[in-house]
Order: C-alpha cells, then sequence, then structure tokens
C-alpha cells in the first residue's frame, strides 16, 4: 500500500534499530499502535531528535511501507515534559503504556483509546505542575488501567454479582467470573474485596480522568490493582509486573 498518511500520535518508547535508525512505537489516531522506523535518528543532526520522547503528541507524517512505516515528518502538538520529569507521573504513564502496549494489537485503528491515551497523559502533566502527593498517581493509574479495559470488552461487573445477579453481599471479585461476586459465588479463583474498592472502581468508570480528585484509601488501590492483574491475566493473558508503590511504603512530601 503505497503513498503516505498523516494522522496525530503518542510517542510510546523506542528501541534502536541498526547503527543510526531507531523503531519508535507511536500510538495513532488512524492506525492504532503503530511501530514506524525513524531514519537517521541517532545523528545529531537529526530533524526528529527530542520530539520522539514518550509522552510526546505529535502530528505525523508516515510513508507507507510493506511491513513498517517510515516517519518522514512530525509537528510537536503537547511535549508532556513536566510529567517525564516527575517521577511519580513517569511511572504511572509508563505503567499505563506498558498495559496499552500489550492490550492492543499493531494497526488496529481505536480512535477511543488514543482519546483516552492523550486525556490521561494530559491530566499526568497538569498534576506533576502542581503538589500533589504520590497516592494521586496510583490512583490516576489505575482508573486509566480500568477505562482500557472497559474500551477494550472487558468491563468486569460492578453493580451485581457476575455469578448469580445478587445485588447484596458483594465481598469478592473473581475475574473469571467476570467481576464482583456474592458470598455464595465466591470461590477459590476469588478474592476478598471492599466496599470501598467496588465503589470506587465504580466512580473511575462513570466519570472522566480529570475528576478523579481524592487518593484511595491504600488497601482499596491494592485491591483494585489485584482486579486490574487479574482481569489482564485471566482474560489477556498479561502478567502485569508489581509495580514499585506495592511494596514500598508511600512516602509523603514534607
Ligand atoms: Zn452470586
Amino acid at each position: 500500500m503505497p503513498g503516505s498518511i498523516s494522522t496525530e500520535a503518542v510517542v510510546l518508547g523506542s528501541r534502536k534499530l541498526r547503527e543510526a535508525d531507531r523503531i519508535v512505537t507511536l500510538f495513532t489516531f488512524d492506525l492504532g499502535k503503530a511501530p514506524v522506523v525513524v531514519k537517521g535518528v541517532r545523528k545529531v543532526t537529526s530533524r526528529f531528535g527530542g520530539r520522539l520522547e514518550p509522552f510526546t503528541q505529535l502530528e505525523v507524517r508516515l510513508h507507507r511501507g510493506r511491513s513498517l512505516h517510515t516517519l518522514t515528518g512530525a509537528d510537536t502538538i503537547r511535549t508532556r515534559a513536566a510529567a517525564r520529569s516527575c517521577p511519580a507521573a513517569l511511572r504511572a504513564g509508563l505503567s499505563f503504556i506498558n498495559l496499552l502496549g500489550r492490550e492492543t494489537n499493531e494497526l488496529e485503528r481505536r480512535p477511543r483509546t488514543f482519546n483516552l491515551v492523550a486525556r490521561f497523559l494530559d491530566v499526568l502533566d497538569a498534576l506533576a505542575k502542581s503538589d500533589v502527593e504520590d497516592e494521586y498517581y496510583v490512583r490516576l493509574a489505575l482508573a486509566a488501567d480500568l477505562k482500557l479495559l472497559l474500551l477494550a470488552g472487558y468491563l468486569p461487573s460492578l453493580i451485581s454479582c457476575a455469578g448469580c445477579g445478587a445485588e447484596e453481599e458483594l465481598a469478592s471479585f473473581s475475574a473469571r467470573a467476570g467481576g464482583a461476586v456474592c458470598s455464595g459465588c465466591a470461590g477459590e479463583d476469588s478474592f476478598p474485596i471492599s466496599a470501598a474498592a467496588l465503589e470506587e472502581m465504580r466512580n473511575t468508570l462513570e466519570y472522566p480522568l480529570s475528576e478523579t480528585r481524592a487518593a484511595p484509601q491504600e488497601a482499596a488501590a491494592r485491591e483494585i490493582w489485584r482486579a486490574v492483574r487479574e482481569i489482564c491475566r485471566y482474560h489477556l493473558g498479561i502478567d502485569l509486573k508489581v509495580p514499585p508503590w506495592w511494596s514500598e511504603p508511600a512516602r509523603r512530601p514534607g
């Protein structure tokens, strides 16, 4: 398919290809996840240079190749440099990008997912310019993960039991059953989940990321993370790495 294409894109990451070239993975509005060849990017005179940092949003021009497209032009829309220079924001962004990269197929058009990626990174960047606690980034990354799973078609049942439909005694979570389960349906593949964690998950899916405000209770955050991890493992075959905040005590500024 010869010719060229212009589309909006977010840089997810890159790796070396040959001596002077790189493969940059973009998440684009029109093509979904797209690895593209960037020629000569490692030369000092490269016209792309610093514009291909993770989180950067660009208007790109691509030359269609048989297997890989080649980047021929890029205009920066947003750099999101603040999010990259704040360690907690960087961690949150990279953990979401890790899930995104593994959950999506190459060249599968997913404009709603593109919008989620862009919004999430915008919120991260805005937060990084303010003074918020690290826990807040944990909540935001979990919220983005849940919204991504929703767009991918793995919305867990959170209001009624995924096993029998009962609306009472939802005290466990089973990825295999498809969400919260009642005490009668809880089995070996479920784990205890609090009402606070379930409410937090419902709120996350109902409200935009920019309205994610208070940090969650640490116990609820851990339960939500476990639910996300088990959905990924059971339905997508993805084993998520345990995030740094899971084992390290939370640090508060000041
Ligand atoms: Zn049940």
